[in-house]
């Protein structure tokens, strides 16, 4: 399968808007986790956000070790403080799907890191030893310390500090392929 292949399969699962970028290109940050641990409120309540991920320096070499990473843009409407949980559910839902379908495909080294928390359980065991998902849970990007504003304004997609719950967010997902 080529780069023309997969891109199908994207546009099948639903990602109509992507770019590649390498894994190098990955702009990672230790004031990201800072952020998580002081700003965040899923810190130590999710699986598969710190502190039950590894430290910065790890996540900075695991990106390394990808030379072709595909960046998923989806624009989100929400009239409120929350986000739309069933509408960022469903993206990620079919984002597993893809990595499933690209694993199966041959990319083994295949790992799709989602646009929001994971929503697999009403209630989350904020321990990534007792996730009752692992087949179904990934980290999001900034959960591994992605400074996704730098990364993606770097490859020309749009990200901004909203003012308002009427602007649209735009979200990201990794799919990282090889
Ligand atoms: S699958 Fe369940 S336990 Fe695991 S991270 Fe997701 S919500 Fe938490």
């Amino acid at each position: 399968m080529d780069q023309r292949d997969l891109e199908k399969v994207f546009v099948k699962h639903g990602f109509h808007d992507f770019r590649w970028i390498s894994g190098r290109d990955i702009v990672i940050g230790q004031w990201v986790r800072f952020k998580c641990m002081f700003m965040c409120h899923n810190y130590g309540h999710s699986a598969v956000c710190p502190p039950n991920m590894p430290p910065i320096e790890e996540c900075r070499a695991f990106f390394t070790e990808y030379s072709r990473v595909v960046v998923l843009h989806r624009e989100i409407q929400t009239a409120t403080y929350a986000p739309d949980e069933v509408l960022l559910s469903e993206t990620d839902e079919s984002l597993l799907n893809l990595e499933k379908e690209v694993f199966l495909a041959g990319f083994y080294k295949a790992i799709a890191l989602p646009m929001t928390v994971c929503y697999q359980c009403r209630e989350c065991t904020g321990n990534i030893t007792t996730c009752r998902h692992k087949d179904r849970s990934r980290p999001n990007p900034e959960a591994l310390g992605v400074d996704v504003f730098t990364t993606v304004r770097r490859i020309g997609y749009p990200i901004e500090v909203l003012t308002s719950y009427r602007q649209a967010m735009n979200r990201y997902a990794l799919l990282l392929v090889d």
